[in-house]
């Protein structure tokens, strides 16, 4: 039996994986969970898990209006809260189901609490994943990703054998504006940009996806998880988001992870510590698969490249990058920033923000909130 927390348990990744701990009541037990802003859901999570003891939520007057409603729990809030919710909650797993850098310190608290961090939060791995292997190298806590490509990417590994990998290549659906040029870009709208062709998300990582900052994003994470370095890691276009990612073999055979776009599946592996039955599907060529494929194209999406080139520099550069896109991505969201500034804003944040070697997690802290205060400004100024 695995005593759980779940992390932004309102949300896309999160409401999937209450499906999943639903489904399994001998194998897993919620004691805690957090949300935002969506207090409504509260009662819902209460009623099908009545083993929860502790919560937290963003905002203390509905902390304040909970405590009325659920004296025997105990409530948090803030960001404070999040840490208070891990410290406080006797647990063997943490599922971080957040959205953006705020799951970057409950990331690092899980694992120095020891805990099992099954992450779909992939900003904190991008921003803190110095720290966070630091902590996994003194055998504090243990980490598996949520991430699709990445959960692919674990199961090729260890069927294949990291010794016997050419490379791996990393899908990519394109996001909502695949079959747009980008000249075309200019005026899409918040909307526009929503209308994933094949994932249902969060709205963040939705926009991430169109830029395909997400892709840049998941090759720095590949980099964290499995130490291969960037270049070991390819992006492909794969229209269909069948295929979660391949490992191309020493044996010249792909070896690729094939299922429908559904995230239920990652997010079991993940809880499930990896044990699930898995066998890949194995070709010559990308041609016997019955899905399209085709090259990256560089130009179309520097954003992988911003992110790629800020992973390179290293020290506080992803604070920066992961910074400057949330506020560009949700000033965008909020009408405030056309698409293409987006990428714009990330590329003024890493020029205008000073450098730091081997950061401290404050420091890290300190570089997101400078990051984003400029680049509020920045957007203010432009506007
Ligand atoms: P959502 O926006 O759907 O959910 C985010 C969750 O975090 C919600 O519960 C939200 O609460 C909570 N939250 C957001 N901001 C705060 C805050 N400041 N304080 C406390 N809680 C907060 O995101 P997704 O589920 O789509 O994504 C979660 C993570 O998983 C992201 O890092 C994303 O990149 C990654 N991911 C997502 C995939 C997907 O299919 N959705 C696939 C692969 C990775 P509330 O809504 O109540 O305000
Ligand atoms: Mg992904």
């Amino acid at each position: 039996m695995r005593r759980v927390v779940l992390l932004g348990a309102s949300g896309s990744i999160g409401t999937q994986t209450l499906d999943i701990l639903k489904r399994n009541p001998s194998r897993f037990e919620l004691v805690g969970f957090s949300l935002g802003k969506r207090v409504g859901f509260v009662s819902d999570v209460l009623r099908d898990f009545p083993s929860v003891k502790n919560l937290c939520v963003q905002n203390e007057e509905d902390a304040v209006n909970l405590r009325k409603k659920y004296p025997n729990l105990q409530i948090y809030s803030g960001d404070s809260g999040l840490i208070s919710l891990l410290d406080h909650t006797d647990a063997d797993m943490v599922v971080n189901a957040l959205v953006g850098f705020v799951g970057l310190v409950p990331s690092v608290r899980a694992l120095e609490l020891g805990r099992i961090l099954c992450s779909a939060n992939k900003e904190s791995l991008v921003v803190g994943g110095e720290i966070i292997n630091g902590l996994l190298r003194q055998g504090k806590g243990k980490l598996i990703p949520i991430d699709s490509e990445h959960v692919a990417i674990a199961k090729l590994l260890r069927h294949v054998g990291i010794e016997n990998a050419e490379r791996i290549l990393i899908t990519a659906s394109g996001g909502s504006f695949r079959d747009r040029k980008r000249e075309d870009l200019a005026h899409v709208t918040p909307a526009d940009a929503l209308a994933h062709p094949t994932w249902s998300m969060g709205a963040k990582i939705t926009i991430d996806s169109a830029t395909m900052m997400n892709k840049g994003f998941e090759i720095i994470e590949a980099d964290v998880l499995f130490g291969v370095g960037t270049d070991f890691v390819t992006p492909v276009m794969h229209r269909e988001s069948y295929v979660h990612s391949i490992v191309e073999g020493k044996d010249g055979l792909f070896y690729a992870d094939v299922s429908a776009p559904d995230m239920h599946g990652p997010i079991e592996y993940a809880v499930m510590e990896g044990d699930v039955p898995f066998e890949p599907t194995v070709v010559k060529s990308l041609d016997e698969l019955p899905f399209h494929f085709a090259g990256f194209d560089p130009k179309r999406y520097p954003a992988v490249g911003l992110a790629l080139e800020s992973h390179r520099q290293g020290g506080n550069s992803n604070a920066v990058l992961n910074a400057a896109n949330e506020e560009a991505v949700y000033a965008f969201l909020e009408n405030r920033l056309p698409f293409l500034q987006i990428e714009e804003e990330v590329r003024y944040a890493l020029k205008a923000v000073p450098h730091l070697d081997e950061p401290t997690l404050d420091q890290l802290i300190d570089t997101d909130s400078r990051t984003r205060q400029l680049v509020r400004e920045h957007i203010k100024g432009g506007e």
